[in-house]
């Protein structure tokens, strides 16, 4: 299952911390985005406590190795143990100050809040007493060691979360305490002994008290956890392969709840909604680890700008900003957030944590920001100098780049606000209240667009985040675990609106006396955090600014045009000013479906012979005609691929009784006759049978009328607006040269009837799909009739698989979280295989014809993996879906920036 391939290295354990760092920021394949990064810290001179990162590869060998951490392994990490108790005077286990560490995965790339982290590793029944001594603070000692148990017993013994949460619950009821930081020491040893007696009645086995094997099982868990099911289910979404690894990183413990001179905290150099140069983050005092991130407790501002505009648009915050609160160590944190961005020379994501008025560097990487800010970031990191355009357009994930493409609320709408809660990522959506991950799922799945309303996120919700159109909590701060995960999904996301109480049993919410059942149609403003009853409508988004001056830097690198796949004005009008530049695919029978055109297209199926058949034809050809020219005028003069009629006849026909007599009725045939043609025209097969080129060639009249609309449409554009398109007929699903011979003679000969017509020439060449491997093999004959191929990776990735397109959902989703593909090869070219096929046929197309003109037309147009491909393989074109065009530029030039 898991692909381990070890590298001739040889070290298992990298030491970091001020002095002794061994690794540095550009090992982030074996040590993890985390543990590179606390290396670099080190080296920069930064506050990182003392610890070492086990390397990915030993995730790897931990799974070769039947799950068991090797001896040799074990023997390093106590080394490191030993090197850190050595300079720190401290010993892990014993002794008068107990040395404690944290236990964190990295990978390499972030996986936000998917694997597992222990804290206070180290704790047992003595050290808990040497803790309180040594810091003279039993409270915090006894809250450290009930947190140890929590986590522990949660990540590494699976005992249910909740489980522990209702006994602190209970002595919370007991005591008539509401907030955690109330509970006195005394309490907290009421709790451990409740934990510690859940765990034997759990797991039938005491507590573990030795540190290390405490630390052995945490190091387990955590190499365990990158095969979870929700980790997996990440890695499936953010095509992360599964041979990656984590890393594991064991760092001495600092405590940010030791009191009120403590605190923990996270932030971004920059504001990571709209890109904006302010320090932004959240703390908490006197609070431990995930507090933050977890949301529990409504974490406060860290600037006092941010608090000012915090008491403008909610109720007004009553505790200080850090900058107020501990104004000394505020300016130690705004000096590294700006030595780490002239660093990293990019917006950094950080996590600090101050204890007893120290601060200590806990983790720094790349923040995870909306394509919003993206662009505002990578923009203004030009014009301050620290980055030049061809890196701000490498800035820039083109996957994200639509975010921005979508529409958002029309101001002038009057629907009642429902709630306010924080505006955590941008966008706006409407859609089906639904309360829990697997409904959302579900009923996306049957076509709902639904809002996913929970008291706040976890991990386990991942799957109906995606599903859902929206994400709307309760609770939970700008980076609760919501928060990210919308951000980095390009989910609108409304998070922390604590004014909603909802009711998880009766399915409803309620604010202010009004309640909402699941269902009920809301709309989500994640752009202020506002959310609407009912449906609001939606207006286009203003692409100016920082849009338009990126995408220009990257019109001026690309050498790929870009074109769109539409066949309706509205969509070719949409492309155009998106930025293509030509129409790479209309498909022609998505015209046919009009209620206008499909009586007329039924009658040309069913017709019993080619009179019949042309009849029908001249009552299409007005309409195609007239398709086209508008098509051809929207697009003023650029090119455009016209596929002629591909799919099964069959798809037209009627279906059900009521259908059949109607249609029998307007074309006054007998009802029995249409029965009959139906189940003539069935196949078992239809995506292999009677299509594309093979119907043309069996009616050659629709080829004719097509042809007759297309070039007598040119002629109409070319004489009434003076730019005439340059039209490209292509003809789908060829295997054999001589199926193309013939209809190109048909084509050619129609085409110069009709200019001889009309008295006017018409600029037009004649070029086919690539669809199927023949054809690819073919290449060099079938390049002889043809002036341009066009790679239908669609098909191609079903006939090189033998993959059906349209039943393949459920089981290659199994194949990628089984690690049997990496990523879904209908939306990410295959470039193992179909890939290769596509290098056959453009070799041997060049062969018989040198300037042959190259492009894409499948869903892999608009898929910057599959875009960096075809750079890479000097395609002159690709296209994809109007709002993809964009993100084709940007993708376009990145592999320009890459390749050359
Ligand atoms: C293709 O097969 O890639 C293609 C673009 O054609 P269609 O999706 O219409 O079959
Ligand atoms: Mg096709």
């Amino acid at each position: 299952m898991l692909k381990h391939q070890t590298s001739n290295n040889q070290k298992n354990v990298y030491l970091f911390g001020p002095n002794i760092s061994e690794g540095n920021a550009n090992m982030r394949n074996l040590l993890g985005g985390k543990g590179a990064n606390l290396a670099e810290m080190s080296k920069l001179g930064l506050p990182v406590p003392y610890g070492f990162t086990i390397s990915t590869e030993m995730c790897m060998s931990y799974y070769d190795n039947h799950c068991q951490l090797s001896d040799n392994l074990k023997n390093d990490i106590t080394q490191a143990i030993r090197q850190i108790e050595k300079i720190v005077g401290q010993n892990f286990g014993d002794g008068d100050n107990p040395l404690l560490f944290s236990v964190r995965s990295g990978a390499r790339v972030s996986m936000p809040g998917m694997m597992d982290t222990v804290l206070n590793l180290g704790l047992n029944d003595n050290t808990v007493k040497t803790l309180a001594k040594a810091t003279n603070n039993s409270k915090f000692a006894y809250d450290s060691y009930r947190r140890f148990l929590q986590i522990f017993g949660d990540v590494v013994l699976h005992i249910d979360h909740d489980d522990f949460e209702h006994i602190l619950e209970l002595h919370k009821e007991q005591h008539h305490i509401i907030e955690d930081s109330d509970l006195t020491a005394d309490i907290l040893q009421e709790i451990v002994v409740d934990y510690k007696a859940l765990i034997k009645e759990k797991t039938s086995h005491d507590f573990v008290q030795s540190p290390w094997e405490q630390l052995w099982l945490a190091i387990e868990a955590v190499f365990n956890s990158w095969t979870i099911q929700r980790a997996k289910t990440y890695r499936v979404l953010h095509n992360i392969p599964e041979s990656w690894g984590t890393a594991v990183n064991v760092q001495m413990m600092v405590f940010g709840n030791m009191g009120d001179d403590c605190a923990t905290g996270v932030a971004f150099t920059r504001d990571p909604s709209t890109g904006e140069n302010a320090f932004y983050g959240e703390f908490l005092v006197n609070a431990q680890g995930e507090d933050v991130v977890a949301g529990i407790r409504t974490p406060q501002p860290l600037t006092i700008i941010a608090a000012e505009k915090q008491k403008n648009t909610k109720k007004p915050s009553v505790k200080k900003s850090m900058q107020e609160a501990m104004p000394d160590v505020f300016e130690q944190l705004n000096n590294v957030r700006k030595i780490l961005e002239q660093h990293y020379r990019d917006m950094q994501d950080i996590e600090f944590t101050v204890q007893q008025g120290t601060l200590y560097m806990l983790q720094t990487r790349n923040g995870k920001r909306t394509s919003q800010a993206s662009l505002k970031i990578a923009c203004d990191m030009v014009d301050e100098g620290l980055i030049d355009k061809k890196e701000a357009i490498t800035r820039i994930d083109a996957n994200h780049l639509d975010q921005l493409l979508h529409p958002c609320l029309d101001p002038s709408n009057k629907n009642d606000i429902f709630v306010k809660g924080l505006p955590a990522s941008p966008g706006a959506a409407c859609g089906k209240i639904c309360f829990t991950a697997d409904e959302a799922e579900d009923m996306a799945k049957a076509g709902h667009h639904v809002i996913l309303v929970r008291h706040e996120t976890s991990p386990e919700d991942i799957h109906g985040m995606h599903a859902a159109k929206a994400i709307l909590t309760a609770r939970g701060g700008m980076t609760s675990h919501a928060a990210v995960v919308a951000r980095g999904m390009g989910r609108p996301c409304v998070c922390g609106a604590s004014d909603i109480s909802i009711d998880q049993t009766a399915k409803t919410i309620t604010v202010n006396g009004i309640t909402l059942h699941a269902g009920d149609i809301i709309t989500i403003d994640g752009a202020n955090g506002t959310v609407y009853i009912g449906k609001i409508a939606m207006i286009q988004p203003d692409l100016s600014g920082d849009f338009m001056r990126l995408m220009s830097w990257a019109d001026d690198i690309r050498k790929t045009k870009i074109r769109t796949n539409a066949e309706t004005p509205e969509d070719c009008a949409t492309a155009r000013k998106f930025g293509a530049e030509g129409i790479g695919l209309c498909r022609t029978e998505h015209m046919f479906f009009d209620s206008d055109r499909i009586t007329p297209m039924r009658a040309m199926i069913l017709s019993e012979n080619e009179d019949q058949r042309r009849d029908a034809l001249q009552k299409l050809l007005p309409m195609q005609q007239k398709d086209f020219e508008e098509i051809f005028a929207i697009m003023h003069g650029l090119p455009v691929t016209i596929r002629l009629l591909d799919p099964p006849l069959h798809e037209f026909l009627p279906r059900g009784d009521q259908e059949i007599s109607d249609i029998a009725k307007s074309l006054n045939i007998h009802k029995d006759f249409i029965i009959q043609r139906i189940a003539q025209l069935h196949e078992n097969n239809p995506m292999l049978g009677h299509r594309g080129c093979r119907l043309l060639n069996s009616y050659p009249e629709i080829c004719e009328m097509q042809v007759e609309a297309i070039i007598a449409a040119a002629i109409h554009v070319k004489k009434s607006t003076g730019h005439a398109p340059l039209c490209e007929i292509m003809v789908p699903l060829v295997a054999m040269q001589s199926e193309l011979k013939r209809l190109r003679h048909i084509i050619t000969k129609k085409a110069e009837d009709i200019m001889h017509r009309d008295n006017c020439i018409i600029d037009y060449q004649i070029g086919t799909m690539i669809e199927l491997p023949r054809a690819a093999l073919q290449a060099e004959a079938i390049a002889q009739d043809a002036e341009f191929f066009s790679f239908g990776t669609n098909d191609l990735t079903q006939t090189t698989f033998g993959f059906s397109r349209d039943d393949t959902v459920e089981f290659l989703k199994n194949y990628q979280q089984l690690g049997i593909l990496e990523t879904d090869p209908f939306t990410s070219l295959d470039r193992d295989g179909v890939g290769e096929i596509m290098k056959i046929a453009i070799e041997r197309g060049h062969k018989s014809r040198p300037d042959i003109k190259l492009g894409i037309c499948g869903e892999h147009g608009g898929d910057p993996a599959s875009i960096d491909f075809c750079v890479e393989n000097n395609l002159d074109y690709v296209s994809c879906s109007p709002y993809r065009v964009p993100i084709a530029r940007l993708a376009a030039a990145q592999a320009v920036i890459k390749y050359y």
